[in-house]
């Protein structure tokens, strides 16, 4: 038994699953978790001492490598102060300034702790301001696992098959509308029936938690032309694509503005951190301002803001990162087809900035939901195993986005174009 099959068999006596996020539990791809110890740059280090180049980046936050020392630094520089106040700290607004600065359609933001409250709470603002109930999101999309959100969600909710969850009840979910990913026309009939009831349109930019799909050519400029005509509110939730396809986001990418933006992953550096914001007129809505409430213990903590104003300032002097990680994405994507097809195996991809997918699929290209389930689960887990086998670690899961980092080097890549190689013969 490895040392990590030991301490899952371990975990799994007080904490249900043995794990505290269900993806990391490995069900969808079998075999057992691996437990980290550490990880440096391009690389995690397993409890057995295995090293492998590592494409989940922590869901994310890892764009420049593990153990970033300007980010560390902060964070020690930090502590040492002193953990946190449940006050005021000077830190809070230069991160809050930092991102107003990043991403132009932010005039005011709140720092939450995670990316689903960041969700949650723009979802309650949308609807405190417009007086509205009902909510669009699109089938595979994840916003976090608040009640209103977990309607035909993706990420684990869809790996593990309950896109719909026990405990949501159905008078609130009945709010949530949900529609096809990158179909405008839907969009436009339903808001034409009962456009004047809808608070807002909640989506992923880019969607990279059903594998990684981008949006169709004028898809976001459609939910931007329709929000302006039934006074909706458009939320980008860019969690996962803030700082990561662009330093300014996905918003930045396709020039889009939305009216509100939710952060996370990024953020905070590798920490806990959310925030949302936008419109200043949007924002005057949120307590103590106006009568929307929100709070949290440890919102703005200084630990997690030193750590997320020190990435994002080590971010926005190399802009040219944006343009290399696409490249790299571009090459590690290209490479996987190409070997793919030498050994017979259908697979397609998608990358944008430092998101990729894959798909083990004969379509010719992936734009929805439907397309992305149809795709070979089972032959994606056989890829997975036999790619830790040779020390790559990628999302345990065919529905997660890959996420390519700075400290990711050409050999690395080069590296696992030769694993997938090898596996890709073997499926
Ligand atoms: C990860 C993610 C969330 C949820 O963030 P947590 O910090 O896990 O709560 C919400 N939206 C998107 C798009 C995400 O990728």
């Amino acid at each position: 038994m490895s040392r990590s099959e030991q301490l899952f068999a371990a975990a799994q006596v007080h904490i249900p699953g043995g794990v505290n996020s269900p993806v990391r539990a490995f069900q969808s791809v079998g075999g057992s978790p691996i437990f980290f110890k550490r990880g440096e740059g391009a690389y995690l280090y397993d409890e057995d001492d295995q090293r492998y180049i590592d494409y989940v980046g922590s869901w994310g936050p890892m764009i420049l490598g593990h153990a970033y020392q300007p980010v560390i630094e902060a964070v020690k520089a930090s502590l040492d102060m002193g953990l946190g106040f449940g006050a005021p700290t000077e830190v809070e607004t230069l991160l809050a300034d930092k991102v107003c600065e990043i991403m132009p359609s932010i005039e005011m933001l709140r720092m939450v702790n995670s990316g689903t409250e960041a969700t949650m709470s723009a979802i309650r603002l949308a609807r405190g301001y417009t007086g509205r109930d009902k909510i669009v999101k699109f089938e595979g999309c994840y916003h976090g696992h608040s009640d209103s959100l977990l309607v035909k969600a993706g990420s684990g909710a869809l790996t593990l098959g309950v896109p719909n969850s026990p405990g949501v009840p159905a008078s609130l979910a009945e709010h949530t509308i949900t529609l096809d990913y990158n179909n405008i026309d839907l969009v436009a009939e339903t808001f034409a029936k009962i456009g004047n009831q809808i608070a807002c349109i909640i989506v992923e930019p880019v969607a990279g938690n059903m594998n990684c799909i981008l949006p169709a050519a004028g898809f976001l400029q459609g939910l931007r032309d329709i929000c302006d005509q039934y006074d909706s509110v458009l939320i980008f939730d860019e969690v996962m694509t803030g700082f990561r396809v662009a330093l300014g986001g996905a918003q930045a990418e396709f020039g889009i503005k939305p009216d509100l933006t939710t952060l996370g992953k990024i953020i905070g550096g590798g920490l806990p951190v959310g925030a949302f914001g936008g419109k200043k007129e949007i924002m005057q809505h949120i307590a103590p301002l106006g009568p929307v409430y929100q709070a949290g213990t440890l919102s703005g903590n200084p630990l997690s803001m030193h750590a997320g104003l020190a990435m994002l300032t080590a971010l926005s002097e190399k802009p040219e990162i944006y343009q290399q990680l696409g490249a790299k994405s571009k090459f590690l994507t290209q490479g996987l087809e190409a070997v793919a097809y030498a050994a017979g195996v259908d697979l397609t991809s998608t990358f944008i900035g430092g998101m990729f997918g894959i798909f083990f699929t004969d379509q010719t290209s992936v734009t929805c939901f439907s397309q992305a389930t149809s795709c070979d689960t089972e032959r994606f887990a056989r890829f997975y195993r036999g790619m830790l086998q040779e020390g790559i670690y990628l999302a345990p899961s065919a529905y997660e986005t890959g996420f390519m980092s700075v400290a990711t080097s050409q050999t690395n890549i080069e590296e696992t174009i030769t694993a997938a190689a090898k596996v890709f013969k073997t499926l």
